[in-house]
This record gives C-alpha cells, structure tokens and sequence, in this order.
C-alpha cells in the first residue's frame, strides 16, 4: 500500500498499488513512456535441449515475460494519471507480435516489433544495444519501464545496459514510485536489505520489481480490437540511419554460451587479494582470464 514519505516537492502524483493520491491535474503534455517487452517460453513447460545447452523454445508455448507485466501496467498507470502514451517496444522473432498484441490489451498505445535474421544470437549487450538504438529512432521519451529480469535468461542486465547506451539515468528494482512530475520521478528500489530513495530527472529508465502493482487483465473486447491493431515492425535496415549495423546480434555479442552445466554444491571458499587498488583489479581480471573457455 502507498505511503507517502514526504509532502510533494513537485505538486505531482504519487503510484502505488492502491488508489492514486495526490492527483493535481493531467501534465500539459502527458508523459512519453516506452516499455521493453520480451516474448519468453512458458517457464513451467519448457524443455532443456543438452546437447546444444539452450532452451527448446519449439517446446513451450510463449508468454509476455512476468515482469514485463508490472512494467506495463506501471506505465499504463502513469499514463491514466499524467496523461501521454504508452509505447511497447520488443525484439524477438515474428512470433512476438502475438506477446505485443497482448501488450496492447492490457493498455499499451503502440508496439514496436524488432525482427531480423541479423538480430539472432544475441547477447545482452547486443540486445540493449539494438534496443536502444530503436528507441532514439522512436524520438524523444520521458521514461522507459522495464522488467527487473527475465524468467529464462534472468540476468538483469538489459535494463541497465539500455540506460548506459542512452547515457541516461537509472534505478533497478523499483517497487515503488513516491512521486512523478512533469520532468522526474522519484522511486524507491530495494537493494538486499537497504532501501533506496531516488530522485531522477527524465530522461530515465527504471526496472520494476513484482511488488509494484498487480497487473490488470485485459477485457476480451480489448483483446479483439487488439487483434486487428496495427504493430510496427523494424528490421537492421530500419535502424541503421540511427546507429551502426555492425552490433547487432551475434556479430555485436562479445559473450558466448560455451558450457551449460548444474554447478557442484562443493564447498566455496573465500580469497583475499591485496595490493592497491589497480594491483588487486589486474589481479582479479588475471584470475577471471584464466577462467574464460575459447569460442
Ligand atoms: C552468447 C549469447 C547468445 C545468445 N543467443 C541467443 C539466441 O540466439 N536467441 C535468443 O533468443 N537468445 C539468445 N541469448 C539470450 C539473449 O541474449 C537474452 O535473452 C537477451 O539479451 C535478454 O537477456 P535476459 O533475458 O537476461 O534479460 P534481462 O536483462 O533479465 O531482462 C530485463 C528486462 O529487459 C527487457 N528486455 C530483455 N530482453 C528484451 C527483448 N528482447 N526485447 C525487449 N525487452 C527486453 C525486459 O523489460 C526485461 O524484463 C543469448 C545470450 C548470450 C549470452
């Protein structure tokens, strides 16, 4: 439940999971939010190929990843609240048009699918990359929303990294947003045991936690009209007037998948490394080198 810490220094709206406080009148313009929506195999189906060490995708049907959920349902509320739109922005295969149609039921204004043999194999960074360079050919945003992770590659790293491209600020695991106003926003995220209370200025990106809201579900005369929604589809050629073809998918992706395998629950045993700082870094990229299998 929403609880407001301290009285709005903006006279803005304050987002939780109950009502909405504090409305003091729709922004002259509304907010420009994008949400990043990844397709993902239902988690408690899929099969595990070993001999390739990758998920059989072909074996489970495919769902809007879970955390995507909240951060769609945190931007459609901010929208209800401050006014603007609502944009849901993917990368995956054509099949993803169906997770983007859902999207678009359950509130979203426009979808945006990148889809191109030349986006395959990605890794992250090859994927926030192709992200962010469609979302500066989208234009001028206030906020992106994003889910804390993934339910099949869970590294949490998009988020951050899409920020990073676009050289704005960032907060991962939000659970709660205390205010927003016309230019900032003002979350509070949790990090292990602490809470962090932060103001952003917009541009920004956040990256929500289940704990932010309960997602709506979408009526079925939304689904139908969702159905016959148009949905933007980009490919490499599309972007590159915005930035350089060169890094996306595999191409673009320095990691790569070289061993999957269950770690042994032996005993972990702790090291110390001294020196000064720089020494004790080179020591640490010594030994993390040492550890790095050929491609
Ligand atoms: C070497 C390597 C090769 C890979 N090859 C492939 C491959 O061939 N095919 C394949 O499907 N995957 C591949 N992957 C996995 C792929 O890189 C990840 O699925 C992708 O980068 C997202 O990472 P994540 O699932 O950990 O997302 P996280 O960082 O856990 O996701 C955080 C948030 O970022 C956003 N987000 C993440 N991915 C997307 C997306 N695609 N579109 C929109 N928003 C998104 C969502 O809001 C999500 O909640 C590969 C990974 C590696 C390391």
């Amino acid at each position: 439940m929403f609880k407001r810490i301290r009285e709005p220094s903006h006279q803005g709206l304050s987002i939780g999971d109950g009502d909405i406080h504090n409305v003091t009148g729709r922004m002259s313009e509304g907010l420009n939010v994008i949400v990043l929506v990844k397709q993902v195999p239902e988690i408690e189906k899929v099969r595990f190929d070993r001999e390739k060490g990758r998920l059989d995708r072909g074996s489970a049907g495919a769902v809007v990843n879970p955390f995507d959920l909240h951060a769609l349902e945190t931007a459609v509320r901010i929208r209800e609240s401050a006014g603007g739109k609502v944009t849901a922005l993917s990368m995956g295969p054509k099949k993803a048009e169906e997770s983007l149609r859902d999207v678009l039921a359950r509130g979203a204004d426009r979808a945006v699918l990148l889809t191109d043999a030349r986006f395959a194999g990605a890794d992250t960074l090859a994927t926030s990359y192709t992200l962010s360079i469609a979302i500066q050919k989208l234009g001028a945003f206030d906020l992106i929303v994003c889910g804390e992770k993934t339910v099949d590659g869970d590294t949490a790293q998009v988020g951050p990294e899409v920020a990073e491209f676009l050289d704005i600020p960032h907060v991962a695991y939000v659970e709660e947003i205390r205010e927003i106003w016309e230019s900032g926003i003002v979350v509070r995220s949790k990090t292990g045991k602490h809470y962090l209370l932060v103001e952003l200025e917009f541009p920004a990106l956040i990256t929500v936690t289940k704990d932010i809201n309960t997602p709506r579900l979408p009526t079925l005369k939304d689904k139908l009209k969702s159905r016959k929604a148009a949905i933007t589809a980009w490919g490499a050629q599309d972007l590159s007037e915005a930035g350089g073809t060169d890094f996306f998918g595999l191409s673009g992706s320095p990691t790569w998948v070289a061993n999957v395998y269950a770690p042994h629950s032996g005993e972990r045993k702790g090291q110390t490394i001294r020196g000064t700082p720089e020494v004790a870094a080179r020591k640490i990229a010594d030994i993390l080198g040492s550890l790095i299998v050929p491609r």
